[in-house]
């Protein structure tokens, strides 16, 4: 589904990817891994396109990534979350979860509070699959809050709600556990495992949650400063002597 092959993105004298590669299949869940300043966020802005790549190639379902204009990726099946929330503290809970179907047509104007002539029908489905995706997630009896006051797991919930609503085939989730107490890391985890199946997700997750990733996914990929030292399954990536030295003897 996902092919990276030689990225390098270099900011002034600061080399935040070096030559890194790998391939994501379809359905697979792999976790990015590796200390601060390794290159991981680096990563998810070039395959979002935030990030011009100076050099490296990105296929993405059989296409250039690379020649596909910033706006565009959420149409392609590419949602992410952010290490920082993203959310509009101001917007109801709905609402920031709107923002993410802003590519579904005229009808993502609805997160604008915008009503266009000829769109009832989008609008239908668009806030039914709102509601569908909030009860998903347990967000039903917060949906018309607004995002600010909440706790912050139920903040991390409206992110991935606002993911899913785009339609997502690849989800990019950065930091999805980070903040969360050791229970909210479980009920996370047995939720993703679950969305994956039932949206046919693919999934690429940044964490320094060890537990988590390693129980999550079915290989690991290991940065540090700027190259992948290590990829494969969880249990020999934990053993390699290098990602140990770099990250893990640490973390
Ligand atoms: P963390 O685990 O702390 O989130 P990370 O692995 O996600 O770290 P990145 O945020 O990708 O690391 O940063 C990689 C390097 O690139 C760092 O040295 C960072 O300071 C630098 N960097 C990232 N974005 C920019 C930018 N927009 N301008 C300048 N330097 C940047």
């Amino acid at each position: 589904m996902l092919e990276v092959h030689d990225l390098t993105v270099r900011f002034g004298g600061i080399t935040a990817l070096d030559g890194v590669g790998f391939g994501v299949g379809r359905g697979e869940m792999v976790g990015l891994i590796g200390p601060n300043g390794a290159g991981k966020t680096t990563l998810f802005n070039c395959l979002t396109r935030r990030y011009e790549p100076g050099s490296g190639t990105i296929t993405y379902e059989g296409g250039d990534l690379t020649a596909v204009a910033p706006h565009a990726i959420a149409g392609l099946g590419i949602a992410r979350t952010f290490q920082n929330l993203g959310l509009f503290p101001r917007l109801s809970v709905r609402d920031n979860v709107l923002v993410g179907a802003h590519h579904r047509g005229r009808a993502g104007f609805l997160s604008a509070g915008l009503r266009l002539p000829g769109v009832r029908r989008e609008e239908r489905t668009l806030l039914a699959d709102a509601d569908g995706v909030l009860e998903r997630l347990g967000l039903t009896g917060v949906a018309g809050h607004p995002a600010t006051g909440l706790p912050f797991g139920t903040l991390k919930r409206v992110e991935l709600a606002r993911a899913l609503i785009g339609r997502p085939r690849l989800l990019l989730l950065d930091e999805p556990v980070n903040g969360l107490n050791a229970a909210e890391v479980e009920e996370f985890a047995s939720t993703l495992n679950a969305l994956r199946t039932e949206h046919d997700l693919t999934v690429i997750v940044v964490e320094h949650h060890m537990g988590f990733v390693m129980g999550i996914c079915e290989r690991i990929v290991c940065l540090d400063f700027g190259r992948k030292i290590a990829e494969g399954p969880p249990a020999e990536v934990q053993r390699d002597a290098g990602v140990i030295e770099a990250y893990l003897g640490t973390a």
